[in-house]
């Protein structure tokens, strides 16, 4: 068995197709998410934290409600996401129930990725749902999402979650066993198992692939593999009806494709370093400029002394040490306003004041430059 140098992966996003979901009745193909669900216990219990972006809601929507084909207009396609995914919901609830798992919903839509503050309110969400073992099932909001604001495909839902929660890898598993040279029906085409980079020949053998059911195809696949690359995110293509196929992926069996990822998070660090706007400065105690300098740990209110500037959630701001040097730059999860109210406190002081819980960091570690 040939295998794949890989790290090892702490937090994975699993995204699985409505062909592979769904069979040729219309109907749920149950034993598909029984051994997604046994697969994803699997890796959890070894201690991966496991996101699934989970096609299937229109498709499902589609048979119940009667149609005979996929609906054309948009508001038809909406009702059948609306009945459809509260069906979906409704299995992984029971799958997965059988391991001691519980799921959580979560429906998103783009502008949850664009707006910064929705963004970062999202990221802690999920945060918070992983802490607690819950396994977040994720797809887009399409009953609400309209044209201009739909992503359309859960490839670069998936990418985009992918890059929201800092997963390290993500694994499309599709009815397909990855990118090949040409049309796969063909013995001519040959399966390519690693992209090192996104070339316009690989760009052209994807098109015009496409699924009945589900709206992805080679096209979405290679999108979503070039947000992943980008942001340092390992990513796998490979057939969802593979037998173990994700704790072998994770193992580092040559599987599928892999898309290998570019210089990790250099981009982003760049951009909080030099691109953005410095809007305000945080000064801090000792204890807690050691804690970011020594102990690559985030900033909390606890060690925050003062505040100047007038900034909101996801401004840039300086991190300012005891003798005026600035150690640091990040992102913040808190506006200037509310720091005034909680710099100085423990969690706990916070938690009895009422809507001054929310989140722990000031400026979560992943945020954070240090000695710029
Ligand atoms: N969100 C759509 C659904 O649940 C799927 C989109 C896609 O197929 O990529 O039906």
């Amino acid at each position: 068995m040939e295998s794949r140098d890989l790290p090892s992966f702490k937090r994975i996003v699993v995204k699985i197709g409505s062909s592979s979901l769904i069979g040729k009745e219309g109907d749920l193909n149950i034993s598909q998410i029984e051994s997604l669900a046994d697969q994803i216990a699997g890796v959890q219990r070894e201690g991966v934290e496991v996101l699934l972006v989970s096609s299937g809601a229109i498709g499902l929507g589609i048979q119940r409600l009667g149609f005979a084909h996929r609906p054309k207009s948009i508001p038809e396609k909406q009702a059948c996401a609306s009945v459809g995914q509260g069906m979906l919901i409704k299995f992984y609830e029971k799958v997965f129930a059988k391991h001691d798992i519980t799921v959580g919903q979560v429906l998103l839509t783009r502008e949850d990725f664009s707006d910064r503050k929705r963004f970062l309110n999202a990221r802690n969400t999920m945060s918070a749902l992983l802490r607690m073992g819950v396994v977040p099932v994720i797809n887009e909001n399409d009953t609400v999402a309209v044209d201009e604001i739909r992503l359309g495909d859960n490839d670069n839902l998936a990418a985009l979650v992918s890059v929201l929660v800092d997963a390290d890898l993500l694994i499309l598993l599709s009815d397909i066993d990855g990118l090949y040279t040409g049309d796969p029906r063909f013995s001519s085409s040959k399966l390519i198992a690693e992209v090192k980079e996104i070339t316009a020949e690989i760009e052209k053998i994807a098109t015009g692939s496409k699924s009945a059911l589900g709206t992805g195809g080679m096209i979405t696949k290679l999108q979503a593999a070039r947000i992943t690359m980008h942001s340092g995110i390992t990513t796998v293509l490979a057939a969802a009806g593979e037998k173990e196929v994700i704790r072998r992926v994770l193992a580092g069996e040559t599987l599928g494709t892999i898309f290998w990822p570019l210089s990790r998070l250099a981009n982003r660090r760049r951009w909080i370093a030099y691109n953005s706007t410095v809007q305000g400065r945080i000064f801090v105690d000792d204890g807690a400029a050691a804690a970011l300098l020594n102990k690559g740990k985030s900033l909390l209110p606890s060690g925050i002394q003062r505040v100047e500037g007038n900034f909101k959630i996801g401004h840039t701001v300086s991190v300012i040490e005891p003798g005026g040097r600035e150690i640091a730059r990040g992102i913040v999860n808190y506006s200037s306003e509310d720091i005034e109210i909680i710099k100085g406190t423990k969690t706990w002081e916070r938690a009895r004041t009422p809507g001054r819980k929310a989140y722990d960091e000031v400026i979560h570690r992943n945020n954070l430059v240090m000695n710029v």
